[in-house]
């Protein structure tokens, strides 16, 4: 096996990445919520279960797409998408959410709670909720909750309670902290369905393990539709889980190229963006160790993108470590090229994608120009862009032909 093949060690690390920097009173929650989910893991019902809601309620596998027409407008490779975006829910974080779900179901759980950024994994997680029968509290910060006002109501519709979060930048990094402080009030009745591959062990293997569904029938699907491996992947990274979960399958296959993109936002000024690893040092957040945009006293400072769910200081520790060992290149887009791409893929391919997963495209993109044309590039479109809508026509609709 690679070096690969191994991670994480049983304490959770990825290299110096990764572990559990927790409260006394959350050390045996951890190591219990562990010992529940190496149990299942490899149970025959549970991967049953879970894989039947992926067939029948999500609606898996999610087909690959061939964008001819973006192809021949960049000119160069070939671009292949994985339809995420065409999920019930409409994004690729209900894999997870499910998984997490079923597990609480296992552990004699009566409540799920969760932050939310994009609002994407609230959503995901009342969805799961409301189908599994379980309770589910969703922190949000307050100024998601303005942005992303269609997945506040979705979420209430689904029975889900939406607790606002009114501390420091009211974003993503505050929600987590809140959601926090209300599941050390009760870890015994609740669990918490962490969104993405970070967080302390066993949340960064365990997202990734629900969400590698995604590589594993994208190599299918792309050997079934070519003959061949794609040459280069992406996905865009806020968390990691999107990325994580198209990339496991071919980490050993050592001839792609494998990018993950991160937003530079405005600029590259501090509180400007959130390119973590571009950026970022080494660090402590949330109960792991990552790169981290923080100050010198190790906490974290302020981020910003356009896209709420990269709106985050740290990063998964696998992707910490993946970077090290360069087996991934991270790269970023901007605010301005993401809108692009968002406006782009929409008006040439009819398909209006998140506005995190338009960073993915709007490198994809540039990266398509400039590679011969025998090439191919496959990109994770994590989510599709209805919640994103009224924000983009408000704030850059007249700027591209919208009156
Ligand atoms: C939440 C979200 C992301 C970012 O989360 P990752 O864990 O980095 O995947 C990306 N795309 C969409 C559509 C999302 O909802």
């Amino acid at each position: 096996m690679t070096k690969l093949g191994f991670m994480p060690d049983a304490q959770g690390n990825f290299g110096e990445y990764g572990g559990a920097f927790l409260p006394p009173e959350l050390v045996d929650v951890m190591k219990n919520i562990t010992e529940e989910y190496e149990k299942i893991k490899n149970e025959v019902d549970f991967q049953e279960e879970l894989y039947d809601l992926y067939v029948h309620y999500v609606g898996r596998p999610s087909p690959i797409y061939y964008a001819r027409s973006l192809t021949e407008k960049m000119g160069g490779a070939k671009i292949y998408f994985k339809r995420e975006d065409l999920n019930h829910t409409g994004a690729h974080k209900i894999n997870h959410c499910l998984g997490e779900v079923l597990l609480a179901k296992r552990m004699g759980k009566k409540k799920v709670i969760a932050e939310t950024g994009a609002g994407q994994h609230g959503v995901a997680l009342a969805t799961a909720a409301a189908l599994l029968d379980m309770e589910c509290d969703i922190y949000m910060g307050e100024v998601d909750i303005v942005k992303e006002h269609p997945n506040v109501i979705r979420m209430k519709i689904l029975g889900a309670n939406v607790i606002p979060v009114s501390m420091g930048t009211k974003t993503l990094k505050d929600a987590v902290d809140a959601c926090f402080m209300a599941y050390l009030e009760d870890t015994d009745s609740q669990l918490y369905c962490i969104g993405s591959v970070v967080g302390p062990h066993p949340f960064p293997s365990m997202v990734r393990d629900f969400q590698t569904v995604v590589g594993r029938e994208a190599k299918e699907q792309f050997i079934t539709m070519t003959g061949v491996l794609p040459d280069n992947l992406i996905a865009c990274v806020g968390g990691g889980s999107n990325a994580i979960g198209l990339f496991t399958e071919f980490l050993k296959d050592e001839d792609i190229n494998i990018y993950g993109v991160e937003p530079s936002g405005l600029s590259f000024k501090p509180g400007e963006h959130a390119a973590t690893m571009t950026m970022g040092t080494p660090g402590i957040i949330h109960g792991f160790r990552c790169y981290l945009i923080q100050d010198e006293k190790g906490e974290p400072l302020p981020v910003y993108s356009v896209a709420s769910g990269l709106d985050y200081p740290g990063v998964g520790p696998q992707h910490s470590y993946l970077k090290d060992i360069k087996r991934v290149k991270y790269v970023t887009a901007s605010d301005k090229e993401a809108i692009d791409a968002f406006f782009e893929l929409s008006r040439v391919e009819g398909i209006i994608p998140a506005l995190e997963s338009a960073h993915a495209v709007a490198y994809a993109m540039k990266l398509a120009a400039k590679l011969p044309k025998d090439q191919t590039i496959l990109i994770n479109l994590s989510g599709r862009g209805d919640k994103d809508i009224d924000f983009v026509a408000e704030k850059y609709g007249q700027d591209y032909g919208m009156e």
